[in-house]
Protein backbone atom coordinates (compact mmCIF):
# COMPACT_ATOMS: atom_id res chain seq x y z
CA UNK A 1 0.00 0.00 0.00
CA UNK A 2 1.40 3.19 -1.05
CA UNK A 3 1.83 5.91 2.53
CA UNK A 4 -0.03 8.38 0.53
CA UNK A 5 -3.10 7.76 -2.33
CA UNK A 6 -3.85 11.03 -2.90
CA UNK A 7 -2.74 14.83 -2.92
CA UNK A 8 -6.03 15.71 -0.19
CA UNK A 9 -4.09 13.30 2.00
CA UNK A 10 -0.53 15.02 1.68
CA UNK A 11 -1.98 18.19 2.19
CA UNK A 12 -3.79 17.16 5.08
CA UNK A 13 -0.26 16.34 6.61
CA UNK A 14 0.93 19.54 5.79
CA UNK A 15 -1.23 21.66 6.98
CA UNK A 16 -1.18 19.64 10.42
CA UNK A 17 2.12 19.93 10.76
CA UNK A 18 2.56 16.14 10.79
CA UNK A 19 5.22 15.95 7.60
CA UNK A 20 6.88 19.19 5.80
CA UNK A 21 7.72 18.86 2.32
CA UNK A 22 10.67 17.62 2.74
CA UNK A 23 9.58 14.72 4.57
CA UNK A 24 7.47 13.70 1.82
CA UNK A 25 10.43 13.82 -0.31
CA UNK A 26 12.49 12.19 1.52
CA UNK A 27 9.82 9.37 1.94
CA UNK A 28 10.10 8.96 -2.08
CA UNK A 29 13.36 9.13 -2.64
CA UNK A 30 13.72 6.67 -0.30
CA UNK A 31 11.40 4.53 -2.01
CA UNK A 32 12.73 5.36 -5.24
CA UNK A 33 16.52 3.84 -3.59
CA UNK A 34 14.62 0.53 -2.52
CA UNK A 35 12.73 0.04 -5.87
CA UNK A 36 16.13 0.94 -7.97
CA UNK A 37 15.75 -2.60 -9.48
CA UNK A 38 12.35 -1.85 -10.85
CA UNK A 39 14.24 0.36 -13.16
CA UNK A 40 11.53 2.57 -13.28
CA UNK A 41 13.90 6.18 -13.31
CA UNK A 42 16.38 7.06 -16.05
CA UNK A 43 17.33 9.97 -13.82
CA UNK A 44 16.59 11.03 -10.50
CA UNK A 45 16.26 14.59 -9.69
CA UNK A 46 17.17 13.86 -5.55
CA UNK A 47 19.27 16.57 -4.65
CA UNK A 48 17.24 19.20 -6.67
CA UNK A 49 13.89 17.65 -5.41
CA UNK A 50 14.41 18.10 -1.77
CA UNK A 51 16.12 21.57 -2.74
CA UNK A 52 12.45 22.71 -3.94
CA UNK A 53 10.70 21.42 -1.13
CA UNK A 54 12.91 23.07 1.57
CA UNK A 55 12.02 26.15 -0.37
CA UNK A 56 8.70 25.21 -0.68
CA UNK A 57 8.48 24.66 3.07
CA UNK A 58 9.77 27.96 3.96
CA UNK A 59 7.28 29.62 0.95
CA UNK A 60 4.50 27.71 3.11
CA UNK A 61 5.63 28.53 7.13
CA UNK A 62 5.51 32.56 5.52
CA UNK A 63 2.77 32.56 4.02
CA UNK A 64 0.41 29.30 4.33
CA UNK A 65 -2.06 31.53 1.33
CA UNK A 66 0.61 31.92 -0.74
CA UNK A 67 1.34 28.05 -2.30
CA UNK A 68 0.10 26.74 -5.53
CA UNK A 69 -2.70 23.74 -5.58
CA UNK A 70 0.15 21.30 -5.98
CA UNK A 71 1.53 21.97 -2.92
CA UNK A 72 2.54 18.73 -1.63
CA UNK A 73 2.56 16.71 -5.56
CA UNK A 74 5.27 14.85 -6.06
CA UNK A 75 5.54 13.95 -9.74
CA UNK A 76 7.57 11.52 -12.00
CA UNK A 77 7.61 12.82 -15.79
CA UNK A 78 8.15 10.37 -18.38
CA UNK A 79 11.26 10.69 -20.75
CA UNK A 80 9.65 11.80 -23.47
CA UNK A 81 8.52 15.45 -21.55
CA UNK A 82 11.37 18.61 -21.96
CA UNK A 83 11.73 20.04 -18.45
CA UNK A 84 14.26 23.04 -19.03
CA UNK A 85 17.72 22.29 -18.12
CA UNK A 86 16.72 18.84 -17.48
CA UNK A 87 18.24 15.97 -20.10
CA UNK A 88 15.73 14.34 -22.16
CA UNK A 89 16.46 11.33 -24.34
CA UNK A 90 13.23 9.22 -25.10
CA UNK A 91 14.20 6.45 -23.99
CA UNK A 92 16.99 6.53 -27.08
CA UNK A 93 20.65 6.42 -27.86
CA UNK A 94 20.07 8.83 -30.34
CA UNK A 95 19.12 11.76 -27.83
CA UNK A 96 22.34 10.68 -24.94
CA UNK A 97 23.34 13.90 -23.39
CA UNK A 98 20.54 16.37 -25.08
CA UNK A 99 19.11 18.50 -22.91
CA UNK A 100 15.94 20.96 -23.21
CA UNK A 101 15.97 24.43 -23.87
CA UNK A 102 12.75 24.88 -22.14
CA UNK A 103 9.56 22.80 -20.46
CA UNK A 104 6.76 21.37 -22.05
CA UNK A 105 3.86 23.42 -21.91
CA UNK A 106 2.17 21.04 -19.53
CA UNK A 107 5.08 21.00 -16.92
CA UNK A 108 5.86 24.49 -16.85
CA UNK A 109 1.75 24.90 -15.81
CA UNK A 110 1.99 22.16 -13.12
CA UNK A 111 5.66 23.58 -11.97
CA UNK A 112 3.51 27.15 -11.78
CA UNK A 113 1.55 25.59 -8.86
CA UNK A 114 4.38 24.08 -7.34
CA UNK A 115 4.61 20.82 -7.69
CA UNK A 116 7.79 19.29 -7.23
CA UNK A 117 9.60 16.66 -10.55
CA UNK A 118 11.13 13.70 -8.46
CA UNK A 119 12.62 12.19 -12.01
CA UNK A 120 12.39 11.05 -15.59
CA UNK A 121 11.09 7.74 -15.93
CA UNK A 122 12.10 4.88 -18.54
CA UNK A 123 10.18 4.33 -21.60
CA UNK A 124 10.13 2.97 -24.76
CA UNK A 125 12.28 4.18 -27.18
CA UNK A 126 10.34 7.65 -28.64
CA UNK A 127 7.35 5.71 -27.03
CA UNK A 128 7.32 3.08 -29.15
CA UNK A 129 6.05 -0.26 -27.91
CA UNK A 130 4.04 -2.05 -25.20
CA UNK A 131 6.08 -3.11 -22.56
CA UNK A 132 9.03 -0.77 -22.10
CA UNK A 133 11.66 -3.41 -23.57
CA UNK A 134 12.53 -1.27 -26.26
CA UNK A 135 14.73 1.15 -24.12
CA UNK A 136 17.56 1.97 -24.39
CA UNK A 137 18.58 1.72 -20.22
CA UNK A 138 16.73 -1.74 -20.30
CA UNK A 139 13.24 -2.87 -19.31
CA UNK A 140 10.88 -1.25 -16.33
CA UNK A 141 9.49 -4.24 -14.20
CA UNK A 142 6.08 -4.62 -12.87
CA UNK A 143 6.56 -4.10 -9.19
CA UNK A 144 3.76 -6.38 -8.79
CA UNK A 145 5.69 -9.62 -9.97
CA UNK A 146 9.17 -8.37 -11.38
CA UNK A 147 9.05 -10.99 -14.05
CA UNK A 148 6.40 -9.65 -15.80
CA UNK A 149 6.10 -6.46 -17.91
CA UNK A 150 4.90 -3.48 -16.21
CA UNK A 151 3.42 -2.35 -20.06
CA UNK A 152 4.27 0.38 -22.00
CA UNK A 153 5.06 2.66 -23.80
CA UNK A 154 5.19 4.51 -20.38
CA UNK A 155 5.89 1.46 -18.30
CA UNK A 156 8.63 3.52 -15.80
CA UNK A 157 5.85 6.13 -15.29
CA UNK A 158 3.41 3.50 -14.27
CA UNK A 159 5.90 1.29 -12.11
CA UNK A 160 6.77 5.24 -10.24
CA UNK A 161 3.33 5.34 -9.17
CA UNK A 162 2.82 1.27 -8.47
CA UNK A 163 6.02 1.31 -6.22
CA UNK A 164 5.33 4.93 -4.48
CA UNK A 165 8.56 6.39 -5.70
CA UNK A 166 5.97 9.39 -6.22
CA UNK A 167 2.53 10.38 -5.65
CA UNK A 168 1.55 10.94 -9.57
CA UNK A 169 3.39 10.52 -12.80
CA UNK A 170 2.78 12.19 -16.35
CA UNK A 171 3.17 9.27 -19.43
CA UNK A 172 1.82 9.93 -22.99
CA UNK A 173 -0.86 7.33 -24.89
CA UNK A 174 -0.06 7.12 -28.30
CA UNK A 175 -2.05 4.16 -28.46
CA UNK A 176 -2.83 2.99 -25.04
CA UNK A 177 0.90 3.99 -23.43
CA UNK A 178 -0.60 5.51 -20.03
CA UNK A 179 -4.18 2.92 -20.08
CA UNK A 180 -2.51 -0.07 -21.00
CA UNK A 181 0.39 0.21 -18.20
CA UNK A 182 -1.84 1.56 -15.71
CA UNK A 183 -3.59 -1.58 -16.03
CA UNK A 184 -0.66 -3.69 -15.41
CA UNK A 185 0.39 -2.24 -12.65
CA UNK A 186 -3.23 -1.49 -11.09
CA UNK A 187 -3.68 1.95 -10.99
CA UNK A 188 -5.27 4.80 -12.59
CA UNK A 189 -4.30 5.96 -15.85
CA UNK A 190 -6.14 8.56 -18.26
CA UNK A 191 -5.52 10.00 -21.78
CA UNK A 192 -7.37 13.11 -22.45
CA UNK A 193 -9.28 14.28 -25.80
CA UNK A 194 -6.75 14.84 -28.40
CA UNK A 195 -5.96 18.84 -28.15
CA UNK A 196 -6.81 19.00 -24.63
CA UNK A 197 -2.99 19.14 -23.28
CA UNK A 198 -0.74 21.25 -25.72
CA UNK A 199 1.78 18.66 -27.66
CA UNK A 200 4.53 21.49 -26.58
CA UNK A 201 7.52 19.91 -25.57
CA UNK A 202 6.40 16.32 -25.92
CA UNK A 203 9.23 14.68 -28.12
CA UNK A 204 6.67 13.51 -31.20
CA UNK A 205 5.79 10.16 -31.75
CA UNK A 206 2.16 10.19 -33.92
CA UNK A 207 1.40 13.68 -34.19
CA UNK A 208 -2.19 13.33 -34.85
CA UNK A 209 -2.64 10.18 -32.14
CA UNK A 210 0.20 11.73 -29.11
CA UNK A 211 -1.63 12.96 -25.93
CA UNK A 212 -0.31 13.46 -22.41
CA UNK A 213 -1.93 11.17 -19.89
CA UNK A 214 -1.98 10.89 -15.93
CA UNK A 215 -0.94 7.99 -13.55
CA UNK A 216 -2.54 8.36 -10.00
CA UNK A 217 -4.15 6.51 -6.96
CA UNK A 218 -7.03 8.88 -7.23
CA UNK A 219 -9.74 10.29 -9.66
CA UNK A 220 -9.11 13.96 -7.88
CA UNK A 221 -5.48 13.55 -8.26
CA UNK A 222 -6.28 12.78 -12.13
CA UNK A 223 -8.47 15.54 -12.47
CA UNK A 224 -6.71 18.17 -10.79
CA UNK A 225 -3.54 17.67 -12.92
CA UNK A 226 -5.60 17.44 -15.72
CA UNK A 227 -7.42 20.32 -14.83
CA UNK A 228 -4.61 22.12 -14.84
CA UNK A 229 -2.38 20.91 -17.53
CA UNK A 230 -5.18 21.60 -20.06
CA UNK A 231 -6.15 24.15 -22.36
CA UNK A 232 -5.15 26.54 -25.09
CA UNK A 233 -1.55 26.94 -26.22
CA UNK A 234 -0.26 29.84 -28.55
CA UNK A 235 2.90 26.74 -28.85
CA UNK A 236 0.54 24.09 -30.45
CA UNK A 237 -2.61 24.90 -32.86
CA UNK A 238 -4.27 21.89 -32.00
CA UNK A 239 -4.28 22.30 -28.67
CA UNK A 240 -7.97 23.06 -27.52
CA UNK A 241 -9.05 26.67 -27.01
CA UNK A 242 -12.21 25.07 -25.43
CA UNK A 243 -12.83 26.80 -22.03
CA UNK A 244 -11.52 23.91 -19.32
CA UNK A 245 -14.19 22.74 -16.82
CA UNK A 246 -13.11 22.44 -12.96
CA UNK A 247 -12.75 19.12 -13.53
CA UNK A 248 -11.83 18.45 -10.13
CA UNK A 249 -14.64 20.09 -8.43
CA UNK A 250 -17.06 18.06 -10.60
CA UNK A 251 -16.65 14.66 -9.31
CA UNK A 252 -20.29 13.89 -8.52
CA UNK A 253 -21.87 11.40 -10.41
CA UNK A 254 -26.34 11.45 -9.71
CA UNK A 255 -27.54 10.50 -13.03
CA UNK A 256 -28.08 7.19 -14.23
CA UNK A 257 -25.71 6.62 -17.49
CA UNK A 258 -26.03 4.71 -20.89
CA UNK A 259 -22.80 2.06 -21.26
CA UNK A 260 -22.30 0.54 -24.14
CA UNK A 261 -19.60 -2.75 -24.83
CA UNK A 262 -18.74 -3.94 -28.17
CA UNK A 263 -19.49 -7.36 -28.96
CA UNK A 264 -16.75 -7.55 -30.73
CA UNK A 265 -14.80 -6.82 -27.97
CA UNK A 266 -15.86 -8.93 -25.44
CA UNK A 267 -16.19 -11.81 -27.58
CA UNK A 268 -12.66 -11.77 -29.27
CA UNK A 269 -10.81 -15.14 -29.44
CA UNK A 270 -7.63 -13.79 -27.66
CA UNK A 271 -9.14 -12.00 -24.36
CA UNK A 272 -8.42 -13.49 -20.91
CA UNK A 273 -11.48 -15.35 -19.17
CA UNK A 274 -10.59 -13.24 -16.14
CA UNK A 275 -10.95 -10.07 -17.50
CA UNK A 276 -14.02 -10.94 -19.26
CA UNK A 277 -15.35 -12.22 -16.44
CA UNK A 278 -14.57 -9.05 -14.72
CA UNK A 279 -15.88 -6.91 -16.98
CA UNK A 280 -18.95 -8.58 -16.76
CA UNK A 281 -19.10 -8.57 -13.45
CA UNK A 282 -19.05 -4.44 -13.35
CA UNK A 283 -21.67 -4.78 -15.73
CA UNK A 284 -24.06 -6.69 -13.91
CA UNK A 285 -23.28 -4.26 -10.49
CA UNK A 286 -23.84 -1.52 -13.02
CA UNK A 287 -27.34 -3.04 -14.29
CA UNK A 288 -28.21 -3.64 -10.63
CA UNK A 289 -27.67 0.39 -9.96
CA UNK A 290 -29.98 0.78 -12.75
CA UNK A 291 -27.88 1.95 -15.36
CA UNK A 292 -28.13 0.70 -18.58
CA UNK A 293 -25.51 -1.72 -20.14
CA UNK A 294 -26.22 -2.68 -23.50
CA UNK A 295 -24.13 -4.88 -25.90
CA UNK A 296 -23.66 -2.78 -29.63
CA UNK A 297 -22.21 -4.11 -32.75
CA UNK A 298 -18.83 -2.59 -34.03
CA UNK A 299 -17.51 -4.42 -36.67
CA UNK A 300 -14.48 -2.74 -37.43
CA UNK A 301 -12.18 -3.94 -34.70
CA UNK A 302 -9.93 -5.89 -37.21
CA UNK A 303 -9.07 -3.06 -39.05
CA UNK A 304 -7.77 -0.87 -36.24
CA UNK A 305 -4.19 -2.57 -35.72
CA UNK A 306 -3.48 -2.12 -38.77
CA UNK A 307 -4.61 0.96 -39.53
CA UNK A 308 -3.58 2.58 -36.42
CA UNK A 309 0.18 0.92 -37.41
CA UNK A 310 0.38 2.31 -40.85
CA UNK A 311 -0.58 5.86 -39.64
CA UNK A 312 1.25 6.06 -36.56
CA UNK A 313 4.81 4.50 -38.74
CA UNK A 314 4.07 6.96 -41.45
CA UNK A 315 3.94 9.99 -38.86
CA UNK A 316 6.91 8.36 -37.02
CA UNK A 317 9.18 8.54 -39.93
CA UNK A 318 8.59 12.24 -40.45
CA UNK A 319 8.92 13.18 -36.85
CA UNK A 320 12.04 11.17 -36.16
CA UNK A 321 14.28 12.31 -39.46
CA UNK A 322 15.39 15.64 -37.64
CA UNK A 323 17.61 13.18 -35.29
CA UNK A 324 20.24 13.14 -38.03
CA UNK A 325 23.33 13.28 -35.88
CA UNK A 326 23.85 16.87 -36.71
CA UNK A 327 21.00 19.03 -34.21
CA UNK A 328 20.39 16.44 -30.92
CA UNK A 329 22.59 13.98 -29.08
CA UNK A 330 24.20 11.39 -30.48
CA UNK A 331 26.69 11.29 -33.31
CA UNK A 332 28.84 8.65 -34.46
CA UNK A 333 32.16 9.22 -34.23
CA UNK A 334 33.02 6.76 -36.93
CA UNK A 335 31.89 8.51 -40.31
CA UNK A 336 34.26 11.06 -42.36
CA UNK A 337 30.98 13.11 -44.25
CA UNK A 338 27.92 14.43 -44.15
CA UNK A 339 25.79 11.42 -45.75
CA UNK A 340 27.95 9.21 -43.65
CA UNK A 341 27.15 11.09 -40.31
CA UNK A 342 23.72 11.31 -41.13
CA UNK A 343 23.52 6.97 -41.83
CA UNK A 344 26.02 5.67 -38.89
CA UNK A 345 24.62 7.86 -36.40
CA UNK A 346 21.06 6.97 -37.13
CA UNK A 347 22.18 3.53 -37.32
CA UNK A 348 23.56 3.16 -34.48
CA UNK A 349 21.22 5.95 -32.25
CA UNK A 350 18.38 4.43 -32.83
CA UNK A 351 16.90 0.88 -31.58
CA UNK A 352 15.49 -1.81 -33.67
CA UNK A 353 11.78 -1.71 -32.72
CA UNK A 354 12.06 2.16 -34.25
CA UNK A 355 14.55 1.38 -37.52
CA UNK A 356 11.01 -1.11 -38.20
CA UNK A 357 8.68 1.79 -37.81
CA UNK A 358 11.28 4.16 -39.35
CA UNK A 359 11.76 1.67 -42.71
CA UNK A 360 7.72 1.06 -42.80
CA UNK A 361 6.04 4.21 -41.90
CA UNK A 362 8.66 5.52 -45.02
CA UNK A 363 7.50 2.80 -47.52
CA UNK A 364 3.86 3.10 -46.65
CA UNK A 365 4.53 6.93 -47.52
CA UNK A 366 6.27 6.24 -50.75
CA UNK A 367 5.03 6.52 -54.09
CA UNK A 368 3.32 3.93 -55.41
CA UNK A 369 2.07 2.66 -52.01
CA UNK A 370 0.93 5.80 -50.32
CA UNK A 371 -3.03 5.36 -51.72
CA UNK A 372 -2.89 1.63 -51.40
CA UNK A 373 -1.51 1.68 -47.25
CA UNK A 374 -1.66 5.86 -46.15
CA UNK A 375 -4.48 6.97 -47.71
CA UNK A 376 -6.88 3.73 -46.78
CA UNK A 377 -5.31 4.29 -43.55
CA UNK A 378 -7.03 7.43 -43.45
CA UNK A 379 -10.08 6.51 -44.90
CA UNK A 380 -10.58 3.63 -41.96
CA UNK A 381 -10.01 6.11 -39.10
CA UNK A 382 -12.65 8.00 -41.15
CA UNK A 383 -15.15 5.18 -40.53
CA UNK A 384 -14.18 4.12 -37.02
CA UNK A 385 -14.35 7.67 -36.07
CA UNK A 386 -17.68 8.07 -37.23
CA UNK A 387 -18.88 4.79 -36.14
CA UNK A 388 -17.81 5.82 -32.66
CA UNK A 389 -19.25 9.09 -32.58
CA UNK A 390 -22.53 7.09 -33.26
CA UNK A 391 -22.31 4.85 -30.14
CA UNK A 392 -21.59 7.73 -28.14
CA UNK A 393 -25.00 9.37 -29.59
CA UNK A 394 -26.93 7.19 -28.20
CA UNK A 395 -24.69 6.14 -25.01
CA UNK A 396 -22.63 8.06 -22.05
CA UNK A 397 -19.34 5.85 -22.51
CA UNK A 398 -18.06 2.64 -23.92
CA UNK A 399 -16.62 -0.30 -21.55
CA UNK A 400 -13.53 -2.03 -22.57
CA UNK A 401 -11.20 -4.22 -21.32
CA UNK A 402 -7.73 -2.58 -21.32
CA UNK A 403 -6.18 -5.18 -22.75
CA UNK A 404 -6.93 -8.77 -23.60
CA UNK A 405 -4.70 -9.87 -20.76
CA UNK A 406 -2.94 -9.41 -17.83
CA UNK A 407 0.93 -8.72 -17.53
CA UNK A 408 2.88 -11.00 -19.61
CA UNK A 409 6.67 -12.48 -18.79
CA UNK A 410 9.49 -9.83 -19.74
CA UNK A 411 10.89 -11.37 -23.19
CA UNK A 412 7.81 -13.24 -24.10
CA UNK A 413 6.30 -11.20 -27.15
CA UNK A 414 10.08 -9.69 -27.94
CA UNK A 415 10.74 -11.94 -30.90
CA UNK A 416 7.08 -11.68 -32.91
CA UNK A 417 6.53 -7.88 -32.89
CA UNK A 418 3.28 -8.62 -34.51
CA UNK A 419 1.89 -10.60 -31.56
CA UNK A 420 2.96 -7.52 -29.42
CA UNK A 421 1.07 -4.97 -32.12
CA UNK A 422 -2.38 -6.66 -31.52
CA UNK A 423 -2.40 -6.45 -27.62
CA UNK A 424 -2.92 -3.12 -28.83
CA UNK A 425 -6.60 -4.31 -29.88
CA UNK A 426 -8.69 -2.24 -27.29
CA UNK A 427 -6.83 0.55 -26.46
CA UNK A 428 -5.91 1.95 -29.80
CA UNK A 429 -9.49 2.62 -30.88
CA UNK A 430 -9.58 5.87 -28.15
CA UNK A 431 -6.67 7.44 -30.37
CA UNK A 432 -7.90 6.94 -33.83
CA UNK A 433 -10.52 8.66 -32.76
CA UNK A 434 -9.17 11.00 -30.46
CA UNK A 435 -11.64 10.61 -27.35
CA UNK A 436 -10.66 10.03 -23.99
CA UNK A 437 -10.37 7.17 -22.02
CA UNK A 438 -9.31 5.81 -18.72
CA UNK A 439 -8.00 3.06 -17.21
CA UNK A 440 -9.50 1.63 -13.93
CA UNK A 441 -8.14 -0.83 -11.31
CA UNK A 442 -10.89 -2.93 -10.78
CA UNK A 443 -8.94 -5.74 -8.82
CA UNK A 444 -6.73 -8.79 -9.04
CA UNK A 445 -6.88 -11.58 -11.64
CA UNK A 446 -6.72 -15.16 -10.23
CA UNK A 447 -3.18 -15.26 -11.33
CA UNK A 448 -2.33 -12.32 -9.29
CA UNK A 449 -1.83 -9.49 -11.28
CA UNK A 450 -3.92 -6.30 -11.62
CA UNK A 451 -6.91 -6.49 -14.03
CA UNK A 452 -7.58 -2.47 -15.94
CA UNK A 453 -10.59 -1.97 -17.10
CA UNK A 454 -11.43 0.79 -19.36
CA UNK A 455 -14.35 3.37 -20.48
CA UNK A 456 -14.18 5.48 -22.88
CA UNK A 457 -16.30 8.99 -24.41
CA UNK A 458 -16.84 11.58 -26.02
CA UNK A 459 -14.76 14.23 -27.50
CA UNK A 460 -13.80 16.77 -24.21
CA UNK A 461 -16.83 15.07 -21.88
CA UNK A 462 -13.28 14.49 -19.00
CA UNK A 463 -15.83 15.84 -16.63
CA UNK A 464 -18.24 13.26 -17.04
CA UNK A 465 -16.15 10.73 -17.45
CA UNK A 466 -13.69 11.23 -14.64
CA UNK A 467 -17.00 11.12 -12.17
CA UNK A 468 -18.12 8.45 -13.49
CA UNK A 469 -14.44 6.66 -13.09
CA UNK A 470 -14.88 7.85 -9.46
CA UNK A 471 -18.50 6.84 -8.72
CA UNK A 472 -17.14 3.04 -10.18
CA UNK A 473 -14.07 3.41 -8.21
CA UNK A 474 -16.01 4.15 -4.98
CA UNK A 475 -19.33 2.93 -4.96
CA UNK A 476 -19.60 -0.11 -7.48
CA UNK A 477 -16.46 -2.46 -7.23
N1 LIG B 1 1.93 0.11 -27.99
C1 LIG B 1 1.57 1.13 -28.91
C2 LIG B 1 2.68 1.36 -29.91
O1 LIG B 1 3.67 0.71 -29.80
C3 LIG B 1 1.22 2.40 -28.19
C4 LIG B 1 2.38 3.22 -27.83
C5 LIG B 1 2.01 4.54 -27.24
O2 LIG B 1 0.86 4.79 -26.90
N2 LIG B 1 2.98 5.43 -27.19
O3 LIG B 1 2.57 2.16 -30.78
Amino acid sequence: MPKYTSLSEIQTALKTGEADIADIVSHYLTRVETTKDLNAYVEVFAEEALQKAQALDAKFRANPASVGRLFGMVLSIKDVLCYKDHQVTAGSKILEGFTSLFSATAVERLLTEDCIIIGRTNCDEFAMGSTNENSHYGPAKNAADTSKVPGGSSGGAAVSVQADTCLAALGTDTGGSVRQPAAFCGVIGMKPTYGRISRYGLLAYGSSFDQIGVFAHSIEDTALLLEIMAGADEFDSTASAKPVPAYFQELNCNKKTRIAYLKTAMDSEGLDVGIKNAAFHLIEKLKKDGHTVEAVDFDLLDYIIPAYYVLTTAEASSNLSRYDGIRYGYRSANASNLTETYKKSRTEGFGNEVKRRIMLGTFVLSTGYYDAYYSKAQKVRRLIFDKTKEILQDFDFILMPVAPTTAWNLGEKMDDPVAMYLADIFTVQANMVGMPAISLPVGKHANGLPIGLQLMADQFEESDLLAFSKYVLDSVL
